[in-house]
């Protein structure tokens, strides 16, 4: 059996087993070009106890199975760096044991086994920046990322509050006709929680644990650095000042052609002249009977 019949047949069982959960693209020669499948972890079919996730993507080399393929994991879920590397360490291992074998589909086991083994979020709630303790309560959102319930709740409320805040400076014209839709902090992916039930849930163990935050003499070296750095920049000019900034009507630049304006020009303004005026960011009150019409 050649090669290309070898990995055919490898595909159509995969494609027979996984179904809808594996997906294949073929170049323009017929030959696979990417095979991609989201694993989850084995939860009985209890979806809403899936808490990782990782998308396996694997690209066939043309002598594959006789060389090892090319394998990524995109979106790992839940997943912290170690645990992703870890998991990168056992496909390797996997890869090499089966070298002109077919593998894809131990490569997908073995990382559902693994994924069932650390079906727990093992990163950090990216609003309090805390890990996941025993007995926290937490929330996964539809785009499998985490926070804890009670990190979440006080996110949405802020950002619900602060939407309304920016609604109300607005005229009536300019209001969004939609009203507020909570998005994910990490993702910004559309959320829907359940905010009342989010309410209840009680602070996370190490924010509660976490000791008052006091400014420390290291603080203060490091603030007075700062303040440093920042009249330093300020001095060069490197920190905009946006409010002045906003009632600046026109922008200061050097023209390069200056003087090649309008030679015979009458006494007063000319086009010429009023034209460098306004590069050099000067500003003109014309006099009425000028007749000129700037405006
Ligand atoms: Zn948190
Ligand atoms: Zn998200």
């Amino acid at each position: 059996m050649s090669i290309k019949e070898r990995v055919q047949e490898e595909l159509e069982a995969l494609e027979a087993i996984l179904m809808d959960d594996i997906s294949v693209t073929y170049d323009e020669k017929g030959c696979p070009k990417l095979i991609k499948s989201t694993i989850f972890p084995s939860t009985a079919n209890e979806v809403n106890k899936q808490y990782v996730c990782a998308t396996l993507e694997v690209r066939l080399p043309e002598e594959y199975p006789d060389c090892e393929p090319i394998v990524q994991l995109r979106n790992p879920r839940g997943l912290d760096d170690s645990t992703v590397n870890d998991l990168y360490k056992s496909i390797k291992e996997k890869c090499t044991e089966y070298l002109g074998q077919p593998v894809i589909y131990e490569l997908i086991e073995l990382i559902r086994e693994s994924l069932t083994e650390s079906n727990l979020p093992t990163c950090q709630c990216a609003v309090c920046l805390y890990d996941f303790s025993d007995g926290d309560s937490f929330t996964k959102t539809q785009c499998f990322h985490y926070f804890h319930s009670f990190c979440l709740y006080n996110h949405l409320e802020t950002t619900k509050r602060h939407y309304q805040e920016e609604q109300d400076k607005l005229p009536t014209w300019q209001k969004a006709t939609k009203g507020f839709q909570a998005i994910c902090p990490v993702c910004r992916e559309p959320i829907n929680c359940d905010v009342e039930e989010l309410k209840t849930a009680l602070p996370p163990k190490d924010l509660e644990n976490a000791q008052n935050f006091e400014v420390t003499s290291d603080l203060r070296v490091l603030q007075d650095r700062m303040k440093q750095l920042f009249s330093y920049q300020k001095s060069k000019g490197g920190i905009i000042d946006i409010e002045a900034e906003e009632n600046k009507l026109l922008l200061i630049t050097e023209s390069t052609d200056e003087g090649s304006g309008d030679t015979n020009a009458d006494p007063g303004p000319s086009d010429g002249a009023l034209e460098a005026d306004i590069q050099r960011g000067q500003r003109y009150d014309y006099p009425v009977h000028s007749g000129l019409n700037y405006r």
